[in-house]
């Protein structure tokens, strides 16, 4: 029975909410913060209204670490799960080492001014958390997330050594509006448009944006798609973590007409993350942009199809070569009925539910910062079939 600090009302926080406030013998009090306080006081009467249950709001601007630090005192959870933006995790870090609290993210964090999608800040706060006595869980989504537990599951019981991996991420949904993004837009747009990079003995490989493409056959009726190779965060620590491999890539499905109109975006310099002058003043034309484009949150009514993310794996076990494929599929519409949201959302915010369960129950202990990879897979695992993404191993 525990208290937390939700931070963020946006598609994901909402999610992770609503998934918490599903679990009221883990989750006994529940308080969601954010810039905007009446987004968090819908999330919270839509919760009422499914639930039964009451949970606290406040407003807190997560930039600011003295507010921070006097919200967490006020409220005195045993963790905080941050749902912001990847620009407020050092912030947030930072207020959870002062007041002491266990800290829960999804995204790594990322300068403003720069696209880098890089673990170094958030690892540099290793020693801070283990003297204090503290856990700090990165990524807690589903990629990063789930995909890095799914490694360790693969590491742990199908293979001796994992020797290729590709992490699949295919959205086979429809929104039905002309261009949107399913999570926030400006992160969506920094990652789709930056350089892509995999690993292969030992090295990163540079390619050219969305340059390079293969058709997968996803399962269970959703059929070939096209898929980009793009750099994404958990290669990262998966290549530090996984003994033996030898490349490791990621790749997403998107459809012609979203990379049309992304083409467009980009030559046009709607994309640029520094700052223009616009008639005597400065913006950033991606900030302008997330500005103009449909809210994530507001997917969920008109989005249809289903998800498909997962891990494809070859390598050896008992001196034979063998390949596993773990996935997850999830249906957008079936996430709606259920909180209101997209599957987009839905894949973020369960497992960040389960991730901050895993730490309050003491399944997953430690002190100081940590990948989800380095954790005992199979109590997350079990949950995720529980809490609304079941998982499929298919062993050749
Ligand atoms: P949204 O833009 O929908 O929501 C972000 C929320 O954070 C909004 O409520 C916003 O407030 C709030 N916020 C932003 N800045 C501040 C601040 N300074 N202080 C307080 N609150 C702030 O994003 P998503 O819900 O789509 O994404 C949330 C996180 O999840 C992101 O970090 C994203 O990268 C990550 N993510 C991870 C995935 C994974 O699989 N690992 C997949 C998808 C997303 P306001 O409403 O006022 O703007």
């Amino acid at each position: 029975m525990a208290k937390v600090l939700i931070i963020g009302a946006g598609g994901v926080g909402g999610v992770v909410a609503h998934k918490c406030a599903q679990v009221a013998d883990v989750f006994s009090e529940i308080v969601l913060a954010s810039r905007t306080k009446s987004k968090c006081d819908a999330i919270a009467a839509d919760i009422k209204a499914r639930t039964g249950r009451t949970i606290e709001t406040a407003q807190v601007d997560a930039d600011n670490v003295p507010e921070l630090v006097a919200l967490i005192k006020a409220c005195k959870p045993a963790m905080v799960l941050n749902l912001a933006l990847p620009y407020q995790d050092l912030t947030i870090m930072d207020a959870c080492l002062e007041t002491g609290v266990h800290y829960l993210d999804t995204a790594n964090y990322e300068p403003l001014d720069e696209a880098k999608f890089e673990y170094k800040w958030q690892w540099a706060y290793q020693e801070r958390f283990r003297e204090k006595g503290l856990m700090a869980l990165l990524g807690s989504g589903f990629d990063p997330g789930v995909t890095n537990v799914f490694c360790a599951y693969a590491q742990k019981h199908l293979f001796d050594e994992i020797h290729v991996l590709d992490i699949i991420d295919c959205n086979a949904g429809d929104h039905g509006h002309p261009f949107a993004t399913n999570f926030n837009p400006e992160i969506n747009i920094r990652e789709v448009t930056a350089r892509g990079r995999y690993w292969e003995r030992g090295e990163w490989v540079e390619t050219d944006p969305l340059s390079w493409a293969m058709n997968y056959d996803f399962p269970e009726g959703i059929g070939p798609k096209k898929c980009f190779l793009m750099y994404h965060e958990e290669l990262e620590s998966l290549v530090q973590n996984l003994k033996g491999l030898k490349r490791a890539r990621f790749w997403m499905t998107f459809s012609d007409n979203y990379l049309n109109h992304l083409k467009v975006l980009e030559n046009v310099g709607m994309t640029r993350i520094d700052e223009v002058e616009h008639n005597g003043h400065k913006i950033v034309p991606i900030q302008f942009l997330r500005s103009l484009l449909p809210d994530p949150a507001s997917l969920g009514p008109r989005t249809k199809g289903r998800t498909c993310i997962g891990c494809l794996m070859q390598g050896v076990k008992d001196g034979k070569e063998k390949t596993a494929y773990i996935y997850n599929i999830c249906d957008h519409e079936a996430c709606y009925r259920e909180v209101g949201s997209q599957a987009i959302s839905y894949t973020t915010g369960v497992p960040a539910m389960i991730g901050a369960m895993m730490m309050l129950t003491g399944k997953w202990t430690g002190q100081g910062v940590f990948n989800m990879e380095q954790m005992d897979p199979d109590p997350f695992m079990e949950k995720l079939n529980l809490h609304g993404l079941p998982w499929v191993v298919v062993e050749k």
